[in-house]
C-alpha cells in the first residue's frame, strides 16, 4: 500500500512543483482514501484521486486599481474550480499577501470534501488575491473589489460559481463585490454568500463557522464522555471564525483564555467573556484596531508580541488562524499541559507532524474539513434560502446548523473507526470522497 501511495503522490509532485501546501492537503487525503480505493472495488481502476487532484479550471488574472495618492496598484486575482460534481463551485475569496496558486489550491481541494459533508449539493472552488486589505481606506478595498469583481463576474453565477468569505473578506468586501457584480450583469442574485442579512445574507452566516467549530468539538468530547462545559479554552485568530468560537464556548460554559493576531497574542487569565468579547468584535471590526489594543480597557491582561498561544495551558485548543500555525514544537507544549481535544477552525492549522503527536498521545483531534464546514453549510442555506425567496429565523438556521455538524461527526465515526478508536482524518476524507467519487463515476469521464 505505502508503494502506492508514493507513486501517487510523486506523480502529484512532478505535475503540481513549487506548490507545498497542496501536496500536503493531497498527501493528508491520499494516505486515507487511497486504502480505501485499493479495498473498493467500484473505485479502483478508475484514477478517480488523480481527476479529483486536477482542478476543472484555473481562472489567473490581473487586478489593476488606484490608492488614495492616485497611484497605480497591480495585484494578482484567481479562482479554481476544482470540482463540480455534486453542485455548483462554493468557495470562499481569500485576500491576503500570501495568497499564491498553491495555497488556494490547498483551500479548493479541502472544500471538495468539506462541502460533500454537509450534505448539501456543492462542488469545491476558491479564489482571491495577494491583495492586503489591512492599513487600507475603506474606498481603496471599494476600489479594488469592483476591479477584481469586474473580471471575476464572467466566471461565477449562482448556477455555476458561488463564492464567499475568507481571510480578509467580511461583511465589507462582500458588499463591494456583490454591489459590482449586480451593476455588471443587472441581476439581483445570490452569487455570494456572507451577504448582509436586509440583501439576501442568512441569519447566523457570520457566526457559522465558529459555532460550528465548538459543536463540533462538542460532539467529539460528548462521545467521549465529556463536555466543554468548564474548560480552559485557548483560540489562535481574532478575525471572523475567532470571535464566533469564542462566543460559543463561553455560550457552552468555557472559559477562553486567549486570541491573537499575527502580531502575537492576548492572555487574559479571567476570561475573555461576553463582555470582553464584544469590545474585541468592536475594536476588529468597526475600528479595524490590532489586538493590543485591548490593553488599553483591560490592563490586567497581557499581549505577548510575536509569540503563539499554544504556550497557555489549557484543556481545548481552538486553532482559527492560518494554516501551519501549530507546529510540532507546539503539540509538544499543549500535550505536555495535558490539552485534551483539539478542533480546527482555520484550514490545515496543525502541520502533519503536529497531527501525528496528537493521535499518539490520545488528544483528539477534529480536522478542519470536518469541524469548520459550519460556515460553508450556512452557506448552502443561504443559497437555499435565495432560491426559496424566503428567510429562516435564528433559531431554523442554528437548529439546522448544530444538526450537520452532528451528522458529520456521525459521518466520521462511521468511516473513521480504527480499532476500537476513532480516526477522525480518515473518517472526514472517506466520508467526503465516497460521495464525491460516486458522482463523478455516475457522469462518466469528463
Ligand atoms: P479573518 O480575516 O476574519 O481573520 C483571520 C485571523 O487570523 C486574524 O486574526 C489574522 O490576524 C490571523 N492571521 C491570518 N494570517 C495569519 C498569519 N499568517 N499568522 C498569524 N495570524 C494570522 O479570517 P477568518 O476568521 O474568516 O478565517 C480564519 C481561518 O478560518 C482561515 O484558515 C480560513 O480559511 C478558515 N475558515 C474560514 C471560514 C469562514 O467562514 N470565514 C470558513 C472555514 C474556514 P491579522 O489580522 O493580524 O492578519
Amino acid at each position: 500500500m505505502e508503494k502506492i501511495i508514493q507513486q501517487f503522490l510523486a506523480l502529484v509532485e512532478s505535475r503540481n512543483q513549487n506548490e507545498p501546501e497542496f501536496l500536503q492537503a493531497v498527501t493528508e487525503v491520499a494516505e486515507t482514501v487511497l486504502p480505501y480505493i485499493v479495498q473498493h472495488d467500484i473505485y479502483y481502476g478508475q484514477n478517480i484521486l488523480l481527476r479529483m487532484v486536477e482542478p476543472e479550471r484555473v481562472v489567473s488574472f490581473r487586478v489593476a486599481w488606484i490608492d488614495d495618492q492616485e497611484k497605480i496598484q497591480v495585484n494578482r486575482g484567481y479562482r479554481i474550480e476544482m470540482n463540480s460534481a455534486i453542485g455548483p463551485y462554493k468557495g470562499g475569496l481569500r485576500f491576503h499577501p500570501s495568497v499564491n496558486l498553491s495555497v488556494l489550491k490547498f483551500l479548493a481541494f479541502e472544500q471538495i470534501f468539506k462541502n460533500s459533508l454537509t450534505t448539501l449539493p456543492m462542488g469545491g472552488g476558491k479564489g482571491g488575491s495577494d491583495f492586503d486589505p489591512k492599513g487600507k481606506s475603506d474606498t481603496e478595498v471599494m476600489r479594488f473589489c469592483q476591479s477584481f469583481m469586474t473580471e471575476l463576474f464572467r466566471h461565477i453565477g449562482p448556477n455555476r460559481d458561488i463564492p464567499a468569505g475568507d481571510i480578509g473578506v467580511g461583511s465589507r468586501e462582500i458588499g463591494y463585490l456583490f454591489g459590482q457584480y449586480k451593476r455588471l450583469k443587472n441581476e439581483f442574485t445570490g452569487v455570494l454568500t456572507g451577504k448582509g442579512v436586509s440583501w439576501g445574507g442568512s441569519l447566523i452566516r457570520p457566526e457559522a463557522t465558529g459555532y460550528g467549530v465548538v459543536y463540533f468539538t462538542e460532539n467529539m468530547l460528548n462521545h467521549h464522555k465529556d463536555s466543554i462545559d468548564g474548560k480552559t479554552v485557548v483560540i489562535s485568530g481574532s478575525g471572523n471564525v475567532a470571535q464566533f468560537a469564542a462566543e460559543k464556548c463561553n455560550h457552552l460554559g468555557a472559559k477562553v483564555v486567549t486570541l491573537s493576531d499575527s502580531s502575537g497574542y492576548l492572555h487574559d487569565k479571567d476570561g475573555i467573556n461576553e463582555e470582553k468579547l464584544a469590545h474585541i468584535m468592536h475594536l476588529k471590526n468597526v475600528e479595524r484596531k490590532r489586538l493590543s489594543a485591548y490593553l488599553e480597557k483591560y490592563p490586567k491582561a497581557s499581549f505577548f508580541p510575536g509569540k503563539r498561544v499554544w504556550e497557555v495551558p489549557c484543556d481545548i485548543a481552538l486553532p482559527c488562524a492560518t494554516q501551519n500555525e501549530l507546529e510540532i514544537g507546539d503539540a509538544r507544549t499543549l500535550v505536555a499541559n495535558n490539552c485534551k481535544a483539539i478542533g480546527e477552525g482555520a484550514n490545515m492549522p496543525c502541520t502533519p507532524e503536529a497531527i501525528t503527536h496528537f493521535k499518539s498521545n490520545g488528544v483528539f483531534y477534529a480536522p478542519g474539513k470536518a469541524s469548520n464546514a459550519g460556515g460553508v453549510a450556512v452557506s448552502g442555506l443561504e443559497m437555499a434560502q435565495n432560491s426559496l425567496r424566503y428567510n429562516w429565523t435564528r433559531e431554523q438556521v442554528d437548529d439546522k446548523l448544530k444538526d450537520i455538524m452532528s451528522d458529520i461527526h456521525s459521518s466520521c465515526l462511521h468511516f473513521g473507526e480504527e480499532k476500537g478508536n476513532i480516526n477522525y482524518v480518515k473518517g472526514a476524507n472517506i466520508a467526503g470522497f465516497v460521495k464525491v467519487a460516486d458522482a463523478m463515476l455516475a457522469q462518466g469521464v469528463v
